[in-house]
């Protein structure tokens, strides 16, 4: 049977790292990029006879996210110790949650070619982060950093109702912009503080029953979860295909190779030793809590990019790129304010905006100009004040200067000449010195209107407003 003749089934973990000041359950700071063990103490070396103290702030996150995605939050939830040896975690076990999660059966909405789908969430837990092994650090040596170890996290566990690589894709951008939407994760893949692994198996098409799976890690950008996905679907009914069957392990995406390979045989729950954690109570959270972090959720993505395209008219791709990050979507709504053309406002927003903003590198935040002023801009434009292409040159002078653009337009003397009498003299002493080019106009050959229209633009220095010198050359040329 060939791949099509097979259904994959993936599910995806994704890690998301709390965007707080300080550790699970110590005051170290979570800042990335410190020096090696500099943010670290008594409690997150696990040195003997220390206590964990819950960081407050990490559970109003996974309230906040677990009520994003609909999930139900458990008023108590448990505390557990995984059990586990490695140089990266000190302790020799990791504080998480086990049966009895924070969070439980939310969703997340995704798109697909074929609509809208729903993929249930299964659960959401806290845990610390473990510390990060450094390989062939000179000497032939590995090093050990624990500035991570206690940085708090979420593990976010879908059901296995993802069907193809694409899908996977959609849903973890989506996870994604919900995350940062929240304000509970940065969202970056290349620095780790977003990751995920994806389980993956494949059945005969129509078959209920799901193949063995394999989890695979190493997948930080969605392109190498892409990749990595679609390879392991090809190996896993090569596999099959050839008689054999698919083996449950945890698998490492090769980057450079472009294959997954087997990295260890996958372990079950029990070879942890899960147990509740001794050194931490339950954690209880209040119906009142609940609602009112229910109360502050900020608009999610699909809601804003649905409201985007109904309340102001706009077509889904643009909406789609406005509503990408919450700053680009508050400063449109806040020029939408002062500019009533919805659709000329994101043409100036997806244009000439974003590429400055990208050229110069500049964030949003530091924006020098008001959104007030770009609405006076695109409406001296509308107006035929400056020309479209001066008006571009003036938003650059604007987003340099800070300038308001009516000073910049006077100052530049960018301001269209919209003034009949000034044109009507230049395009009399264009046509003057040309007779011959009238003479073939008249004649039939059109083209040469061009011709004018480019002599009387240039004697203009640009700035004759097009529409005028248009009608008048019309008008003198007899047509
Ligand atoms: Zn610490």
């Amino acid at each position: 049977m060939p791949v099509s003749d097979f259904q994959p089934v993936i599910g995806l973990e994704v890690h998301a790292q709390l965007l707080t000041q300080s550790k699970i359950f110590c005051g170290c700071s979570t800042a990335f990029g410190a020096e090696p063990n500099r943010n670290t103490c008594p409690v997150c070396l696990g040195m003997p006879g220390v206590l964990p103290v819950l960081n407050q702030r990490v559970a109003e996150f996974a309230v906040r996210t677990g009520l994003a995605l609909e999930c139900t939050i458990r008023p108590t939830s448990v505390w557990s110790r995984k059990n586990y040896f490695y140089p990266d975690l000190p302790k020799g076990y990791q504080i998480t949650q086990f049966d009895q999660p924070i969070c439980e059966h939310g969703r997340l909405v995704i798109d697909t070619p074929q609509g809208e789908k729903t993929i249930r969430i299964l659960r959401i837990h806290m845990e610390e982060d473990a510390g990060k092994s450094v390989h062939d650090a000179g000497g032939g040596q590995s090093l050990v950093d624990l500035n991570r170890a206690g940085v708090p996290l979420l593990e976010i566990v879908s059901q296995p109702d993802l069907r193809d690589a694409d899908e996977a894709v959609e849903y973890l951008k989506s996870m994604r912009d919900v995350l940062v939407y929240l304000g509970v994760n940065d969202g970056n893949l290349e620095e780790g503080s977003f990751r995920c692994d994806a389980n993956v198996s494949v059945m005969p098409k129509g078959s209920t029953t799901f193949g063995q799976r394999c989890e695979l890690k190493n997948l930080n950008s969605f392109r190498f979860l892409k990749q990595a996905i679609e390879y392991e679907i090809a190996r896993q009914v090569d596999v099959i295909e050839s008689g054999g069957k698919v083996v449950q392990e945890t698998r490492l995406w090769d980057v450079n190779k472009g294959v997954t390979r087997s990295m260890r045989s996958k372990e079950e729950a029990h070879d942890y030793r899960y147990f509740p954690e001794p050194d931490l109570p339950p954690l209880h959270v209040s119906a009142e809590a609940i609602d009112a972090a229910a109360k502050a959720l900020p608009e999610l993505p699909r809601a804003k990019l649905q409201r985007f395209i109904s309340q102001y008219g706009l077509p889904a791709y643009d909406a789609r790129i406005l509503t990408a990050e919450r700053p680009l979507a508050d400063y449109f709504e806040a020029c939408a304010g002062h500019y009533k053309d919805y659709k000329k406002l994101s043409n100036w927003f997806l244009g000439e905006l974003m590429r400055l903003l990208k050229e110069e590198g500049t964030p949003l935040s530091a924006l020098r100009f008001t959104p007030a002023q770009l609405g006076a801009l695109l409406g001296a434009v509308d107006q035929g004040t400056v020309s479209a292409n001066a008006g571009k040159d003036v938003l650059g002078e604007m987003f340099r200067t800070g300038k308001a653009p009516a000073d910049i337009i006077a100052e530049k003397g960018l301001a269209q000449v919209s003034d009949t009498g000034a044109i009507e003299a230049v395009v009399d002493d264009i046509l003057a010195k040309n007779a011959g080019e009238i003479e073939k106009y008249r004649a039939g050959k059109k083209q040469v209107f061009g011709f004018f229209v480019g002599q009387v633009m240039r004697a203009m220095k640009g700035k004759g407003n097009p529409a005028l010198v248009n009608e008048l050359l019309k008008k003198k040329l007899g047509d």
